[in-house]
């Protein structure tokens, strides 16, 4: 143990596990702009970006604080000239590195070089399965074909390969496609996550949201395919919220397993975090990544079960999913101490689940791309 750790932060320790896990965003820069895009409407700009010694430092803290799992993400992570110097750092600070990227800015050398400074492992994003759908969801052309070639890199070097696949009304019934280019592609895992409707995704309802029909084919399917496939691929699926009993244990349980850093430095529970006017965040050039994850009101906020409402508290299922996501409750019910409204035991859910129904029939208007593209580097 760190001998500088006060005894007042090893107080705040009691029952409060240590983080397993960090995603560094290490800049909000993308040359893509799906309109789902899980950043922030409001983008941190270039200049407030930390630097590679203050990333090294924060990799070097979080080491030290426990964590286990870097993912090393953006927007596009790639677009940062220091990716080979970050990934070196984190790997050097025992970190298991995930770079979660696009594939736009990664060339075959700058591949070869990430496996030689230590990455773990790479997850790749596609948009589709389809060159036109893919770069139509991504807003940017030629995407598909290079997210092919950098696979196949990736697949070279022997670094472990995941595809994420971010599924809405518009590509749901390319889920099978996916799948297949996957295994084609060697990748071990893959990620099927039904799109969430925060920032831009809430932006983009009426394009994204699937219908029922569509995701319990999507259920039947995924549940089809992990027998068919076992031992060839790991699936991991998100299904859809709207269409699910019972909310998700958002990031295992706020302030219990993870934390994200945005670009500037700032420590969230989860990306989404700052959607709750009420959290102040603490930035990590201010103050110890320790402190922080122990010591800070944001954090302590919906930690344990005493801010839960009635329902949750007395509910069976409270160690499960922690009451769902409070950005969600925030979003939907206008409380971020609600009941997530998924929960099928929500007054508010018959409402939630009538919308999603409307909106998974209405004709998909043009996508709201998400601001700025920048093509970084
Ligand atoms: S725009 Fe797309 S590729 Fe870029 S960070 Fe957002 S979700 Fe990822
Ligand atoms: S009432 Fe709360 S704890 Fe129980 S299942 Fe619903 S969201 Fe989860």
């Amino acid at each position: 143990m760190n001998q500088h750790v006060s005894a007042e932060t090893i107080k705040s320790r009691a029952g409060v596990p240590a983080p397993i896990a960090m995603l560094a965003e290490l800049t909000h820069r993308c040359p893509l702009a799906c309109p789902y895009c899980s950043n922030p409407l409001e983008l941190e700009t270039v200049r407030s970006e930390l630097t590679t010694e203050q990333w090294i430092d924060v990799f070097s803290q979080a080491a030290e604080l426990g964590v286990l799992h870097l993912h090393l993400s953006g927007g596009e992570p790639a677009a940062r000239r220091d990716l080979l110097d970050l990934t070196a750092a984190a790997a050097s600070s025992g970190l298991y590195t995930n770079l979660i990227t696009s594939g736009i800015g990664l060339t075959e050398r700058r591949i070869g070089d990430l496996a030689d400074a230590g990455l773990d492992h790479l997850q790749l994003s596609i948009q589709g399965a389809t060159p036109e759908l893919a770069d139509r969801v991504g807003g940017y052309k030629g995407g598909y074909d290079r997210k092919i070639a950098v696979a196949e890199w990736t697949h070279a070097v022997g670094v472990p390969l995941t595809v994420n696949a971010v599924c809405h009304k518009q590509n749901m019934d390319q889920m099978g496609d996916m799948l297949d280019l996957a295994v084609k592609l060697g990748a071990r895992r893959i990620e099927i996550a039904t799109v969430q409707f925060h920032g831009w995704a809430e932006k983009n309802r009426a394009a994204l949201m699937p219908t029922r029909e569509q995701v319990l084919r999507a259920n039947t399917f995924v549940d089809e395919a992990r027998k068919r496939l076992e031992g060839v691929i790991v699936i991991d699926y998100v299904p859809a919220d709207h269409h699910s009993s019972y909310p998700k244990a958002c990031m295992g349980g706020w302030g219990r397993t993870g934390l994200n850093v945005t670009p500037s430095g700032r420590v969230l529970p989860c990306h989404a975090a700052e959607s709750i006017p009420s959290l102040t965040f603490d930035n990590v050039v201010d103050r110890p990544l320790s402190d922080i994850w122990y010591k800070s009101s944001a954090f302590n906020a919906y930690r344990g079960d005493d801010w839960m409402p009635d329902l949750c508290r007395t509910c069976d299922r409270k160690a499960i999913d922690f009451g769902g996501c409070r950005c969600q409750a925030l979003a939907l019910a206008g409380d971020a101490a609600a009941t997530d409204p998924v929960c099928v035991r929500s007054p508010l859910r018959q409402a939630l689940v009538e919308q999603a129904e409307i909106d998974s029939h209405t004709k998909p208007p043009a996508f709201v791309y998400r601001g700025f593209k920048q093509s970084g580097a």
